[in-house]
């Protein structure tokens, strides 16, 4: 047995212990992720070594990590059958901070005003192994390297000093024990030694990690006997990270309904791998049906992130617009930190361009299902096209794509919607412009006074009736090249000159001396009422209608305005 050394942490170290241990984070739970994905990294080195160098002659058949609970000595163990450490590398790797810019970080955490800022520029830098000391008071690693006979023992209570020393017998890997700090709820420390809690924790950020998570779970059986058997507690099913031909659909399902609680298959499946300067795995999902909250402020996007298959975090903002927060699903990031924060994320170039992709997968997926399968297109219109016509305000880059997915009752079938290219495409000889009219419902919209010319005509009429179709026909000037038009609004000249010539214009300066009285009257009259009294070749059966100047909001979007308070 060697005597024991007593080292210091490098000064830097020691700072961001200092901090780590006075609970710069709320969320304490996340020191076994960090401690998990250390081993699992461990692990795929053993394994990719022994593939390469022989000479280790490791055992690599069982690779695992387990996790061992001691309640009377109040501890709990992470352990890996990995590649385990040399002494040197213990120094330098968990005594030393190697990451560049360390000693900037470390000034601006100590200048920041407030516990979340810290938290945050933390979080960017990443923990890791220090994190093991937000929940104990003490840390004790035992380690082998693979191919090496000489075991170390590092032991620190994190204040500034840790102690090393080399061990006979030890088994290749590493093991990990916390002293664990009591319970404490007021301060988000959780009792650790509970294993409810550690297989919620699991669960939550370690559920698809390519090696068995193993714990002890004792059992009762019908004649009292206990027997003790390890469980495994992570399902390792990162189907994402399979390749296309090799999973199934319903293995889809199964894992959509894992991470989505619905109890109904998705409507599409959606998986992509990127490869090149920034390698992520995409498993995406479109619901069948909306959630209830859809609409609501609340409503959270449902993309979750993760790095290497260690659970990052839910609703990733950075990586899905808001109008298409009802697309479920997973992206794997290679080549991202742990600790990578919600901040960070919204200013990353790369994930920009991974956001930018995903939304065109998304769009090119309901496309081919408007063209490939029309009914499932339908209901996913149905259930998401509100959503959908939000990015005709947001997303000016996916005008045209968006334009392609809408669908919209029109005068044209009582029965069924149509697209705008079937619209474009029943357009008469010589009509350059889709009409539409906006309304609270299709027979509101039907019964109007200004459909009449246009029915009358044969012209095909838009029928839109959601609150937000107002919104976007106001952003989108046309499409195809075709602008888009409501018949409620300005001088609407249908195909008069056209069809009349001089006659009608002989015929209109009649009509007007005849009525000149009447409108005169009419405009002192509704002088507060209307802006102009004009005659109209827009009607066959009503009498008058009332119509806004082509640029003024439509009384449907006047209405929505007040009631927001504007
Ligand atoms: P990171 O994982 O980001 O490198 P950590 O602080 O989590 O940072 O770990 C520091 C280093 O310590 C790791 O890169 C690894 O080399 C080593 N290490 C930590 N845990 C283990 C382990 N269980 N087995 C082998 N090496 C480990
Ligand atoms: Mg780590």
């Amino acid at each position: 047995v060697s005597s024991v050394e007593t080292l210091e942490f490098q000064a830097e170290t020691r700072q961001l212990l200092r901090l780590v241990i006075h609970s710069i984070y709320s969320n304490k739970d996340i020191f076994l992720r960090e401690l998990i994905s250390n081993a699992s990294d461990a692990l795929d080195k053993l394994r990719l070594e022994s593939l390469t160098d022989s000479s280790l002659e490791s055992d690599t058949a069982d690779l695992h990590i387990s996790l061992e609970v001691d309640d009377d000595a109040r501890t709990l163990t992470v352990r890996d059958n990995g590649i385990g450490m040399t002494r040197d590398d213990l120094v330098e790797l968990i005594g030393t901070i190697a990451k560049s810019g360390t000693a900037g970080l470390l000034e601006k955490i100590k200048e920041s005003k407030d516990a979340a800022t810290a938290e945050n520029l933390i979080g960017q830098f990443g923990v890791g192994f220090y994190s093991a000391f937000m929940v104990a008071d003490k840390v004790t690693l035992h380690t082998r390297r693979a191919g090496t006979s000489e075991g170390t023992a590092w032991e620190s209570d994190g204040e500034g000093t840790y102690d090393i020393r080399s061990v006979d017998g030890l088994p290749v890997g590493t093991s990990v024990t916390l002293h664990l700090k009591p319970a404490d709820s007021e301060d988000g420390l959780a009792d650790y030694l509970s294993p409810a809690k550690i297989r919620q924790v699991v669960k939550q950020y370690s559920d698809f990690i390519r090696w068995p998570i193993r714990m002890a779970a004792e059992r009762t059986d019908a004649e009292g006997a206990t027997t003790v058997e390890a469980d495994t507690l992570n399902s390792m099913k990162a189907l994402w990270a399979r390749s296309r031909s090799e999973v199934t659909q319903d293995e889809y399902n199964e894992f959509y309904q894992q991470i989505s609680h619905d109890w109904l298959p998705p409507a599409e499946t959606i998986h992509m791998r990127a490869e090149g300067t920034f390698e992520y795995e995409a498993l995406l999902f479109i619901p069948a049906q909306a959630p209830i909250d859809l609409f609501s402020r609340e409503s959270s996007r449902g993309v979750q992130l993760y790095v290497k298959r260690v659970f990052i975090m839910d609703d990733c903002e950075a990586l899905m617009p808001d109008y298409l927060r009802f697309v479920k699903g997973v992206v794997d990031a290679h080549d991202l930190s742990l600790n990578v924060s919600r901040e960070l994320l919204q200013h990353d170039r790369q994930i920009h361009g991974v956001r930018r992709r995903l939304v065109k997968k998304v769009l090119g997926a309901v496309k081919d299902m408007q063209s490939k399968d029309a009914e499932r297109y339908a209901k996913v219109w149905d259930q998401f096209g509100r959503a959908l016509k939000e990015g005709l305000l947001e997303d000016t880059d996916n005008t045209e794509a968006l334009l392609d997915l809408v669908s919209a009752a029109s005068t044209h079938d009582p029965e069924k919607t149509t697209t705008l290219r079937q619209y474009v495409e029943r357009m008469k000889d010589g009509q350059d412009t889709i009409y539409y009219l906006t309304g609270e419902t299709r027979a509101m919209v039907e019964n109007s006074p200004h459909m009449e010319a246009f029915t009358a005509k044969g012209y095909e009429v838009l029928i839109l009736t959601d609150p937000v179709d107002e919104v976007w026909v106001d952003r989108v000037p046309a499409y195809d090249g075709r602008p888009l038009r409501s018949i409620a609004k300005g001088q609407v000249d249908l195909d008069e000159s056209a069809d009349n010539g001089e006659d009608a214009d002989a015929e209109k300066a009649r009509r007007e001396e005849d009525f000149a009285a009447l409108l005169s009257w009419l405009s002192t009259t509704l002088s507060e009422q209307v802006k102009q009294v004009r005659l109209s070749s827009r009607l066959t059966t009503s009498a008058a209608c009332i119509v806004g100047d082509a640029h003024d909001v439509t009384p449907t979007l006047e209405k929505m305005y007040r009631a927001m308070g504007q």
